[in-house]
């Protein structure tokens, strides 16, 4: 474990209920203290063109309303048969409002007739720090996998049950448990690279 500024407590951005958890786990690990996002603070819209950009927002956001460290987390899914599409738009692939259930159902419609060799994909998060007095530190965690041909385990959230890492013995993220998830995770990744950052600056 790297060594952490005493007392660093960092607020945690996200608004996503099972992001927060898997931050929390995971950070929590690498022994970083997290308090929750508050409540009183209005969502932060997502206009940035890029990962890092609406990473970013969310961080600063919420750094400049509570007056500390914030971290945030962006993710998007790159699809290679969609010219890596959703990417930033994976949130929000089958409508502003839509559920995880519709986007992963637009997913598997866009890739019928689709091979299995031809459908690869990645996870890619971006874990952000902001600090109040403007230093910003980030870290981007990858994972490369494929997109499976139906629905498969009830673990974890979103895209979890059509995502197989190349890394795993050819279950999808939802078949695992999150502890197994994370050690090749892109949160797993991002966040511990992000860590590693923190420590690193304290020396
Ligand atoms: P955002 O990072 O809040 O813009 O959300 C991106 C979207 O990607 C989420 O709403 C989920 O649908 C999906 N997503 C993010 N992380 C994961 C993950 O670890 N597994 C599966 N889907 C994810």
């Amino acid at each position: 474990m790297t060594a952490r500024p005493p007392g660093l407590r960092l607020v945690l951005a996200t608004a996503n209920p099972d992001k927060a958890a898997e931050i929390i786990s995971i950070l929590g690990a690498e022994g970083v203290a997290l308090s929750p996002r508050p409540a009183a603070v209005p969502d932060v819209e997502e206009t940035g063109d890029t990962l890092v950009d609406n990473a970013r927002l969310k961080a600063r956001a919420i750094s400049a309303a509570v007056g500390e460290p914030a971290v945030s987390d962006d993710t998007g899914l790159e699809v290679d048969a969609l010219g890596g599409a959703p990417g930033i738009y994976t949130a929000r692939y089958a409508g502003e409002d839509a559920t995880y259930a519709d986007n992963v159902a637009k997913l598997l419609t866009e890739l019928e007739g689709t091979p299995a060799p031809d459908r690869g994909a990645r996870f890619v998060a971006v874990a952000f720090v902001s600090f109040p007095d403007g230093t910003e530190i980030w870290a981007e965690g990858v994972v490369e996998g494929t997109i499976a041909s139906e629905s498969r385990g009830t673990d974890g959230f979103g895209y979890d049950p059509v995502f197989v890492p190349n890394e795993g013995d050819g279950r999808t993220f939802a078949e695992m448990g999150s502890a197994e998830k994370h050690v090749f995770s892109h949160r797993g990744r991002a966040f511990r690279g992000l860590a590693t950052m923190i420590g690193d600056r304290a020396d």
